[in-house]
């Protein structure tokens, strides 16, 4: 068995392509396959250097190794290759109506109610006339005859999908300029690389009725099928998240490749939305009987929270490495281990870090409420209990409370209005730093 996934290096990948290559890859791994990273970079004009390294990037940091590497730009020569003997075969055709041409005639398709198929007009052009045509300047472009017969197919996810060659356009395969656009070159590459099972999102379901007759057309047996159904927010399609598209983002804000492969392994499946310690787990567990064929919506708060979950499952010695990198090396297991369980992202761990142990410049609101304050400090071992058992006492002793009690504490404490639950941080600020930062003193 051979997978692939084939962006176009156009933009960055984001969640819903993330999730096309995660199934692709998954569904290999579970079946002792092979998975395929193909290049879609026909379009010379769009396609950016940077954005391949970005996809590798963004793949590699997600754990998703490929075993093969195309791209299609290198396969030009054979492209056109196929499209002479199909030109020979009568299933391609050249045409020479201009874009504006087109148009016009969709338009008045659409006017009189009727679905904008080509109305192959330049089947009936005589040999003169395309003469002429040239002689003009006109530059051909050429479209895929699609034949009147019934395309069935037994979709992995839709279960069996039928359409009517009629009704279907022929596509134009290669534009006015000899560029190849997508359909063509991706059947072929399926068929030359002998992939066993295509799977894509449900925006693909016209295209592969399409490509099952090329694959035909080329003497080919076509390949297993399987489109994903679409995973939105409310507010759109999966591709967007807070205005955020691509993995780079999710890096940036401390999200786990993890977090985001657990999310889509399970979105829109009938296992629920879990966090897995492993990818392992997520093949293990990959089934693609599993994948409902009717839209899921989703909220993304979902991949924050797995993230938390993930967190809460490292162990010192995990995280140990990421914390020399981020200069944190002074970090021991016993403070992981206190602050671990407040954790959204493992960046958070350096706010904790920086106001338990880093010399900090208290606020102080007033001077002789946290004196007052800081003389009641609990004695004896500090817990996760002495935070109440001291405020308390402070609210006895002054009369305060709500907000005017809690904020000049957080200040003096930490120099900062918000931050992580001081009833946790007490015990790790200890009792030194504590009465030093009351007085006002850094420490
Ligand atoms: N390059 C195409 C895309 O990005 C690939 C579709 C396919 O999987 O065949 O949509």
């Amino acid at each position: 068995m051979l997978t692939r996934f084939a962006p176009s290096p156009t933009g960055y990948i984001h969640l819903g392509n993330v999730r096309t290559a995660l199934v692709c890859w998954l569904y290999a791994r579970k079946s002792g396959g092979k998975f395929m990273l193909r290049l879609d970079d026909t379009d010379i004009e769009r396609s950016k250097e940077i954005f391949v390294e970005g996809i590798k990037r963004d793949l590699t940091w997600l754990g998703l190794g490929w075993d093969l590497e195309m791209r299609q730009s290198e396969r030009l020569a054979r492209y056109r290759e196929v499209v002479e003997v199909l030109i020979k075969d009568g299933r391609v055709y050249a045409c020479f109506e201009t874009e504006q041409e087109l148009d016009v005639k969709r338009k008045m398709q659409m006017s009189r109610g009727l679905p904008p198929i080509y109305d192959r007009a330049a089947l009936k052009l005589t040999e003169e006339q395309k003469q002429k045509f040239l002689a003009e300047g006109r530059k051909p472009h050429y479209r895929f005859l699609m034949k009147d017969e019934s395309i069935t197919w037994n979709d992995e996810v839709r279960g069996p999908v039928a359409f009517e060659g009629k009704h279907l356009s022929d596509p134009i395969i290669v534009r006015e300029g000899g560029s190849f656009t997508y359909m063509l070159p991706s059947a072929v590459d399926d068929a030359d690389y002998a992939i066993t099972h295509v799977v894509r999102g449900e925006d693909h379901v016209t295209n592969t009725a399409v490509q099952i007759q090329m694959f035909k057309a080329m003497g080919k047996v076509p390949p297993t099928f399987a489109h994903t159904a679409f995973v939105k927010t409310k507010e759109g399609k999966l591709s967007k998240r807070e205005g955020s598209e691509g993995m780079q983002e999710f890096r940036e804000a401390g999200i786990e490749p993890l977090a985001i492969a657990s999310f889509l392994a399970k979105v829109g499946t009938s296992d629920p939305i879990e966090v897995r310690a492993s990818l392992e787990e997520l093949v293990a567990e990959f089934d693609m009987k599993k994948f409902s064929r009717s839209p899921t919506i989703y909220a993304p708060e979902d991949i924050d929270r797995l993230n938390a979950k993930l967190i809460h499952l490292y162990t010192f010695a995990k995280v140990a490495p990421r914390l020399k990198e981020m200069g944190l090396s002074a970090i021991d297991e016993s403070f992981w281990n206190a602050v671990r369980p407040n954790l959204k992202t493992v960046n958070e761990v350096k706010d904790w870090w920086t106001i338990c142990r880093e010399t900090l410049s208290p606020e102080i609101e007033d001077a002789d409420f946290a004196k007052a304050a800081a003389e009641i400090l609990p004695t004896g071992k500090w817990d996760e209990k002495t935070w109440d058992i001291w405020v308390n006492d402070v609210k006895q002793k002054t009369g305060r409370s709500g907000k005017t009690l809690f904020m000049p504490l957080r200040k003096a404490l930490t120099a900062m209005e918000h931050g992580p639950e001081l009833r946790n941080l007490l015990p790790l600020i200890g009792r030194d730093k504590a009465i030093a930062r009351l007085h006002g003193k850094a420490a």
